[in-house]
């Protein structure tokens, strides 16, 4: 073993996060779990994974749950889009392969909704396989101890990262090994104020004394409507729904005055916009039966 994967497996035994499926084995909580900190943070994931664990606790249960449950339960995580990802892939798996997720990274990909690094997260951490996984705070990680970064926001493209995590990989305990460089990303080697003086690999890194710091790049402006961006509408639609009892649905004029302050007939065109993209993405239903137009999950 190198000096400087013992540094690292050092370092992981003694600081690593405690986290709910870490040690987890069964495919579908990995699942589960990897779908949930996509898009929302350790601290709110750890709110709710064993919430939606319990209502789902398996493949077969997820995919037999109505969709509209599927989407309350997600509630607090945003980014409600990802539900029905996960319950349309458990759906896929339910119904193809007996509720038993593949093993290869190929058949993984397959599944509607699963990437690279999902589909490595899960052999590495339920079939214990020996491949190595590179999320965002890996690649930043791997970016600036094995290259010189200039500033913060620098980082290699994947490619060459993942190159370099296989030559890095080591040949025993590779599970541990992806989840203590996911925790060194996570918490020592951060995007904003990477932890230097207390990093386990300071003496390896070709970036700890160089970066710049620059300002954030600003986002591309989104699409807004009265100064507040659609994405927050529409979060705001799901959430109103999500308050309606079970496959009740309630008038489109209703469910704008919710979520917009002097919503009038005016602003209709723009409702049925979002509830459009709403129904395309599988999150809503609206019944229109030419008189009084309904809303509700799907
Ligand atoms: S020394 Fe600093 S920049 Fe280098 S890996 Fe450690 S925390 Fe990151």
């Amino acid at each position: 073993m190198t000096e400087f994967q013992s540094a690292v497996f050092r370092w992981y035994r003694r600081s690593g996060r405690k986290l709910p499926w870490r040690g987890e084995r069964d495919p579908y909580r990995i699942l589960v779990s990897e779908v949930m900190l996509q898009q929302t943070q350790v601290s709110r994931v750890l709110e709710k994974y064993s919430a939606f664990l319990a209502q789902f606790p398996t493949v077969h249960s997820l995919a037999r749950a109505r969709r509209s449950h599927v989407i309350r339960m997600w509630r607090g995580m945003g980014y409600n889009n990802r539900a029905v990802r996960l319950h349309r892939l458990a759906h896929s798996v339910a119904h193809t392969s007996g509720g038993i997720l593949p093993q290869t990274e190929k058949e993984l990909m397959d599944l509607p909704g699963i990437g690279r690094y999902t589909a490595r997260a899960i052999m590495s951490s339920a079939f214990a396989l020996p491949v190595p996984v590179v999320d965002v705070n890996i690649q930043r990680f791997f970016s600036r101890v094995f290259w010189s970064m200039s500033t913060l926001t620098d980082m290699r493209p994947l490619r060459d990262v993942e190159a370099h995590a296989l030559k890095q990989f080591p040949p025993r305990n590779g599970y541990e090994w992806n989840q203590a460089l996911m925790d060194l990303g996570a918490t020592v080697c951060t995007a904003r104020t990477p932890q230097c003086d207390a990093c386990p690999v300071a003496s390896h890194c070709r970036s700890r004394t160089g970066m710049k710091r620059v300002a954030a790049i600003r986002k591309k402006s989104e699409p807004s409507f009265y100064g507040v961006p659609e994405r927050i509408h529409r979060g705001h639609i799901i959430e109103h729904l999500r308050g309606l009892r079970n496959g009740h649905s309630l008038p489109l004029a209703q469910l704008g005055k919710a979520v917009l302050p002097h919503f009038s007939d005016r602003n209709m065109k723009w409702l049925r916009r979002i509830l459009g993209q709403l129904e395309r993405d599988g999150l809503v239903r609206v019944q229109d039966d030419g008189t009084t137009p309904r809303v509700r999950l799907a």
